[in-house]
């Protein structure tokens, strides 16, 4: 099973295709011993003309460029099961499959038009969704408890919290932000956000196809971080969190970092008591696989979930490190059209199935991504009267409700 890749090992790591061979990871990417294992935990190996294991076969052939000519990445969802199981400890998704992915890019004749609009929406806007970055921070006015607003009221905090886009934008994720906001009051944390000078962490854009639309956003953030004075940051998403904790450190990202989820289960002791109110729900959690299938963030959402009044937690059939993906990590987000007119399963219907199984009725989550994800699943399954989905810090603040 492939550890977690130090962040500095990741960020001296500036390899291409052209050089991958002869790099730091070259000698890993050849002792591949062609097991498929990679194949077996892929959630699209079914229907992947190229996984890990035909890429570093192409590799060793010198047939690379075939690969490049072909649509199969697009079926890769940057979820790390092949990482995480390759016995030769291979940095699949960290490494070899963005530097397939953009090459690719290049040889494609166009790529699917929604992913590019997204691409072009972060580049232009700062978010996938094409918003106004003027209007990235008005969803404060609706939390209910003050904000801080680093560019209108600098001067040191202790938490700067990077809200992220669909927290920001997206109607449901805005609830996310808001339950976190009351997390945060509740506990007496000095926090603010950036507001309008927060851009999307861009980790999409980089395991998706386009690492010159990464280091853009990468550049930008960076510049953001640098005014202000804080000592750590928290994030309520976990592509963000992906970023900062891979690729940003050879930016110069250095501060303690922390997802929404973890630092609240750290704090659990002092909220316990604001924790009231009984919910009465079954809940089963879905992991993020964009938090890198890491042990460390397996307890802390479970953990704030059992210390829930009326919460039973149940597990589905696949979890932790062996957790399906919900199919939005990579691109696959703005995908859902394209793997329709293929005929390719949605992956979202594939997990939210697995969750009706247990006969839970809520689907906890930690992205806010998924959000958006399993609710339209669940209704295009029919299932959304049986159950709702719930990011796990929504579910705090509710049972801190009098
Ligand atoms: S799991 Fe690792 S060693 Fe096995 S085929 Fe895939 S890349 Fe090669
Ligand atoms: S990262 Fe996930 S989707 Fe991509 S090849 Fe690996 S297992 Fe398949």
């Amino acid at each position: 099973m492939a550890a977690a890749t130090p962040a500095t090992e990741l960020a001296s790591c500036f390899t291409t295709l052209d050089n991958l061979l002869a790099a730091e990871e070259g000698p890993r990417v050849l002792s591949c011993i062609q097991c498929g294992t990679c194949v077996g935990a892929c959630p699209y190996g079914d229907v992947m003309q190229y996984p890990p294991r035909r890429i570093i076969a192409m590799l060793r052939a010198g047939m690379i460029e075939q690969v490049f000519r072909s649509e199969s990445l697009l079926t890769c969802v940057a979820c790390y099961a092949c990482m995480a199981k390759c016995p030769r400890d291979i940095r699949l998704t960290e490494i070899l499959l963005p530097l397939v992915k953009e090459r690719t890019l290049l040889e494609l004749p166009e790529l699917p038009a929604e992913l590019q609009r997204a691409l072009q929406n972060m580049l232009r806007y700062g978010n996938p969704m094409g918003e106004s970055a003027r209007k990235r921070a008005a969803w404060v006015k609706t939390a209910g408890v003050p904000i801080r607003i680093l560019g209108e009221s600098p001067g040191p905090v202790d938490v700067l919290w990077f809200v992220e886009c669909y927290s920001s934008y997206y109607a449901r994720g805005q609830d996310n932000a808001r339950a976190t906001a009351r997390l945060f009051q509740a506990l007496g944390t000095d926090f603010a956000i950036l507001g309008n000078e927060e851009k999307c962490a861009g980790e999409c854009g980089r395991l998706t196809w386009e690492p010159g639309l990464y280091e853009t956003l990468m550049d930008s953030n960076m510049a953001v971080f640098r005014k202000y004075d804080f000592q750590r940051v928290v994030t309520s998403c976990p592509h963000a969190h992906n970023a900062f904790s891979t690729r940003y450190p050879a930016a110069g990202f250095n501060w303690p970092l922390d997802i929404a989820a973890g630092y609240f289960f750290r704090n659990l002791d002092k909220l316990r008591p604001r924790l009231t109110k009984k919910l009465g729900y079954k809940v089963a959690y879905h992991d993020p696989c964009c938090l890198r299938r890491q042990d460390e963030f397996f307890e802390a959402p479970r953990g704030l979930l059992r210390a829930l009044p009326g919460v039973k937690l149940v597990e589905m059939a696949h979890n932790r490190m062996n957790s399906l993906c919900c199919g939005g990590g990579g691109g696959g987000m703005w995908l859902d059209t394209y793997y329709k007119v293929k005929g390719y399963e949605r992956l979202s219907e594939r997990r939210v199935k697995e969750a009706i199984a247990t006969g839970a009725d809520v689907l906890a989550v930690s992205c806010p991504y998924e959000v958006s994800r399993f609710e339209d699943a669940l209704k295009v399954l029919g299932h959304d009267k049986q159950m709702i989905v719930r990011d796990v810090v929504e579910l705090v603040a509710e049972a801190m409700e009098v």
